[in-house]
């Protein structure tokens, strides 16, 4: 079932999977652009074909849409947690209800499958129920021992910054672009979001959905436009900055905000790997070493492009992995039963083809995929497996961005852990064990943000609770939890001091005062006060 969006193609039957014109007009009045501004056209990598036009914001309308941004963020900072709790609450369910046209937008515009496309759905509930849920405790001023016990009355504070800007890409074009802003809104912030411009239709309606659920006039702004000028835009103007792209965009972006001392939270590029230990459960591990690989047809920062496997279970978990992802279904359909969609875009599929070319022409081998798929859709590439990968190829260690995938013996779990690490990248990994101990023990081992141990990528990524994010060159900063609420606001210390300053009194003159202070410090270290 498809939703009221796409143009009824009995009526146009060349209008088969574009966008109904007067849904693209009111997604596109939410744009802040000038009324005869330039225009973009998104094409849909389902198919080629346009989809709409939507207009170009300049950096006149960025900064017109601070400006609204930070006149209504006061108002909106004062509204009470009940007040926020409820449209987030709303919202919630506004993404449940309204699924199908937002499942049919992400797929016209990223490509992927209907499946993958309801990840996305998923998260933007999960994160809206559980900053809903948790925001008030996270904020909630915190009390501290005070430099003198009972004397000193220490407090934490957590204000909002003011308005944040964020920048989110094209593979996640629904979740990357609300969940970010959810506990920045949470948090008493206005929100300036720039979507990627393969992802806007989708950020428009997530938006959309946020207004109605009860989100004030101006407190969430959307331009939209590229990257260098309207994205570079939103860096230069936001009090705090959260991007999400590639690690050598997230470079330039931290050296603009470092240049306006404002702090910044980047999620970047990965190189994840998965690990299947001699113990693992092999039918769990093939299925989830293949979703690792291939969600999203392997456009997610999370995905697997390393699968790392156990000397004593290779000649059994290889063939079955291999037979799992030849047997994969692709299409490109609005409707569920397809395993992987689409990459999307041209340039996406270049460097696919040119990393599986690079690998073959310097000796890898093709276990399974290898070629692109026009006849499914023109950037449909399949999921590939190679073998023999060496330093000298550039799928070793960079990242693709796709659907491909490198095979590796390992001898035990100190080499797999060495493997893992060996790569600039930090973000996630999947160790595949019955031992969940010993799951435990490799994952603490893996410099990455996350680990998943039985798991590909969700259980981390939706255990909203607990921070996620890179270490190394996948970034600086985490979403989810208290970290990814605390970053956007100050903390504020405020002391009350009691009956005595710190500092001579009492009559005590200096030398008194410093041998009775010397003493108090030794009673606290005695009786274990820090
Ligand atoms: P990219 O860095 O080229 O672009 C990311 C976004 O930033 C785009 O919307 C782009 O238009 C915009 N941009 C470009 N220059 C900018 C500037 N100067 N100021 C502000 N914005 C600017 O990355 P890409 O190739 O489009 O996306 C894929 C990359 O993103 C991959 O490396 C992937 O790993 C990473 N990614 C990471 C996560 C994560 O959560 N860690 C999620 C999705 C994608």
């Amino acid at each position: 079932m498809t939703s009221e969006i796409i143009a009824d193609p009995e009526l146009d039957p060349t209008a088969a999977y574009a966008v109904d014109p007067a849904r693209v007009r009111r997604l596109s009045a939410r744009v802040v652009a000038a009324p005869r501004a330039q225009t973009f056209t998104r094409t849909s990598p389902m198919t080629g074909a346009p989809l709409a036009a939507l207009p170009i914001s300049t950096p006149e309308d960025v900064a017109r849409a601070f400006a609204s941004a930070r006149a209504a963020q006061p108002r909106w900072a004062a509204t009470t947690h009940d007040d926020r709790r409820r449209v987030m609450r709303r919202f919630h369910d506004l993404v449940l209800e309204r699924q199908v046209e937002l499942l049919d937008l992400v797929q016209l515009e990223a490509g992927k499958a209907r499946l993958h496309a309801f990840e996305e759905v998923l998260d933007c509930a999960i994160a809206a129920r559980h900053y809903a849920a948790r925001a008030e405790s996270y904020l909630a001023p915190t009390r501290h021992l005070g430099a003198l016990p009972l004397l000193s009355q220490a407090r934490t504070l957590h204000h909002p910054k003011g308005v944040v800007g964020i920048v989110s890409p094209w593979n996640y074009p629904l979740s990357l672009a609300v969940t970010d802003a959810i506990p920045a809104l949470m948090a008493g912030n206005a929100v300036v979001l720039r979507p990627d411009e393969q992802g806007s239709l989708t950020a428009l309606a997530g938006v959309e959905l946020l207004r109605e659920a009860g989100l004030p006039d101006g407190v969430l702004q959307v331009v939209l436009g590229p990257g260098g000028s309207t994205g570079q835009a939103v860096v230069d103007a936001g009090d705090y900055v959260c991007f999400t792209g590639s690690t050598a965009t997230g470079r330039s972006v931290a050296r603009s905000a470092a240049e306006r001392l404002v702090s910044y939270s980047l999620e970047l590029g990965g190189k994840n790997s998965v690990y299947v230990a001699d113990d693992a459960d092999l039918d769990r591990a093939v299925e989830g070493a293949v979703r690792a690989c291939f969600s999203s047809a392997g456009q997610l920062c999370i995905s697997a492009e390393r699968v790392l496997v156990h000397d004593r279970i290779y000649d059994r978990f290889v063939p079955a992995f291999v037979g799992a992802v030849r047997a994969l279904r692709l299409g490109t359909s609005l409707e569920y039963g397809y395993d992987m969609g689409s990459l999307v875009s041209q340039a996406q599929l270049d460097t696919v083809t040119e990393h599986v070319r690079d690998a073959l022409a310097k000796g890898a081998r093709v276990l399974a995929g290898g070629s692109a798929r026009p006849d499914v859709g023109p950037f449909v590439f399949e999921p590939t497996v190679l073998d023999g990968v060496t330093s000298a190829m550039t799928c070793r260690d960079e990242e693709t961005f796709g659907p491909l995938v490198s095979l590796y013996r390992v001898a035990d779990d100190d080499a797999a852990v060495a493997l893992a690490n060996d790569t600039d990248y930090g973000l996630n990994a999947s160790v595949w064990t019955r031992d969940v101990r010993r799951g435990r023990a490799v994952a603490a081992r893996i410099r990455t943000g996350t680990v998943n141990v039985n798991e590909a990528y969700a259980a981390a990524w939706a255990s909203m609770g607990a921070p996620m994010g890179g270490m190394k060159d996948s970034g600086v900063g985490r979403r989810h939890g208290a970290e990814g609420i605390l970053k956007y606001t100050e903390s504020q210390n405020v002391t009350a001091q009691h009956v005595l300053p710190i500092a001579p009194s009492m009559g005590l003159d200096q030398r008194r005062y410093a041998k009775v202070m010397t003493l108090g410090l030794r009673a606290l270290k005695s009786v274990g006060l820090s």
